[in-house]
Parts: C-alpha cells; sequence; structure tokens
C-alpha cells in the first residue's frame, strides 16, 4: 500500500500535463493512493493576483482547481483512491494566514513548503545580498520550526530542500536541527521522503538520509512523495525511498483523509 502524495501539473506554470494523465500512471504503477498538491497561489509578494506566472497558479484559478480535483477523483472511483491537496507556502509570520486559507476547504491533507525566507526564494542561484550560508542555514530552520507550529499544514515538504542550490551550509546534525526535529516532533505534524532530489542530480532524497534517521528517532510520522512535474515521474524512485526508510527504522508511513492522520505498516510493502 503505497501513496504518492505529492505531484503537479501545468496548473503551477513549469509543470506539464493534466491531472488525469498523474493518476493514469499512479494506477499503472500499482499505487493505492494518489494525491494531487499542485503549487497553492503566491500572497506574501503583493496584491497582484498572478505575481509568478512560471512558479504558481493565479488566486483566481484555485476554484477551478478544486473543482478539477473532484472530478477527477469522481473519473477514477473504483480504480484508486484520489486524494485532495495542495502544496502552500510557508513564509514567516503569515502562520493565521495560512491557517485560515486552508480551513474552509474539504482537502484530505496540506502540504507546508518552506520556498521564501521573505521575498528570497530558496532555490534562486545566489543568496540574498549581505547574507551568509550560516545564517540563512539558521533563518530556515526557524521558519521550518514556525511552519510545524502554525497548525496550518499536516506535512512538512523536502525538509532539506536548502541544499537544492549548495545553499545549506550544514550537511551535518547540528544543535539547531535537533532542535528543530524535537519541535516537528512534538507539533504531531509529518514530514515526506520526496524523491525528486534523485532525480535533480543530487545523489540524495530530501531529506538527506541523516536527517530522515533523526526524524525517525524522534518519531515524526512521514509520507512518500515523488514531487512530480512530468506524468511519468509519478511514483519514481519509491522502490529506493522504501528501502531507505526501513534502513532508518520506519515501521509505517502515514497516509490523510479529510485532514486526518493514518498509520500504514511498512512490513508488507
Ligand atoms: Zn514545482
Ligand atoms: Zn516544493
Amino acid at each position: 500500500m503505497l501513496v504518492d502524495y505529492h505531484t503537479h501539473h501545468h496548473r503551477c506554470g513549469h509543470a506539464t500535463g493534466q491531472m488525469a494523465e498523474y493518476v493514469e500512471t499512479a494506477v499503472a504503477a500499482g499505487l493505492s493512493e494518489i494525491g494531487l498538491s499542485d503549487h497553492s497561489p503566491i500572497y506574501h509578494l503583493g496584491p497582484d493576483p498572478h505575481v509568478r506566472p512560471g512558479t504558481a497558479m493565479s488566486q483566481h484559478e484555485f476554484a477551478a482547481y478544486l473543482r478539477e480535483m473532484d472530478e477527477v477523483r469522481e473519473q477514477f472511483a473504483g480504480r484508486i483512491q484520489v486524494r485532495l491537496g495542495v502544496e502552500s507556502d510557508y513564509v514567516l509570520g503569515w502562520d493565521e494566514h495560512y491557517r485560515e486559507l486552508w480551513r474552509p476547504h474539504p482537502l484530505d491533507y496540506v502540504i507546508g513548503s518552506v520556498h521564501w525566507l521573505g521575498e528570497w526564494n530558496i532555490f534562486s542561484p545566489s543568496l540574498p545580498e549581505g547574507r551568509s550560508p550560516a545564517d540563512i542555514y539558521q533563518e530556515y530552520l526557524h521558519t521550518t520550526q514556525a511552519a510545524a507550529r502554525s497548525g496550518a499544514y499536516d506535512i512538512l515538504g523536502h525538509l532539506d530542500a536548502l541544499k537544492t542550490r549548495g545553499h545549506l551550509a550544514e550537511l551535518g546534525i547540528t544543535p539547531l536541527l535537533e532542535e528543530t526535529v524535537r519541535v516537528i516532533a512534538e507539533s504531531g505534524v509529518a514530514i515526506e521522503l520526496n524523491t525528486s532530489g534523485w532525480r535533480k542530480g543530487l545523489g540524495e532524497p530530501y531529506p538527506s538520509e541523516a536527517w530522515l534517521a533523526l526524524c525517525c528517532h524522534h518519531g515524526v510520522p512521514v509520507t512518500l512523495g515523488s514531487d512530480a512535474h512530468r506524468p511519468q515521474d509519478v511514483g519514481a524512485g519509491f522502490a529506493e525511498a522504501v528501502a531507505l526508510l526501513k534502513r532508518v527504522g520506519y515501521k509505517s508511513i502515514v497516509r490523510f483523509e479529510l485532514r486526518q492522520q493514518f498509520e500504514v505498516p511498512l512490513g508488507g510493502i
């Protein structure tokens, strides 16, 4: 029983394919559940409802996104369980905004991802003016702690994504990282093992084995996501991911239904 809870489609402006094509791949791969979780609209960069067209859908598009997810779920009923989700930004200080934003919608789960430190995107090739890798690392982990505490999310996305462009100063386990994992554990929010790091040539998923082992040690629940931006990447790297989860000590993954978390034993997988 495997789930892929992190997928995108054409709406965000930098992925290809229709939602139904992602679901078809999940059926073919034998997954038990596929979660749709496109990038949520951006709110923190000013009043423009479509401030970064290549990054996320327009604020005006969200209702159509919800409707289409519902239709796709109906279309595939009896073949695969389709879960309705979204990958939301978390921006420091915007807790109330994101909590209230997602509360009214009948979503199965919300992924909270730190893509932004203020107006700086963590996938930018260079650091913001005047900032060092060490202080960016600290701000990133403090922001991750705040995301966990916010209560706005069910899953924290790609925990160490700051490494993507080489901005992660500390690759090992630091006291601040241990504190962050304790905060995540206390909050009850899950993390994801996101296999896209392997496809990006990083040689490891998000998070790294060391971070994942630390999360397991502290009892943080985990789920699985491919972060597919093309239909053919649904479920990519899952055999390696399951082996990695077992190696660091995980005995189960979690799945979600209307924002409630359920445990799925890894034993039979
Ligand atoms: Zn994306
Ligand atoms: Zn993301």
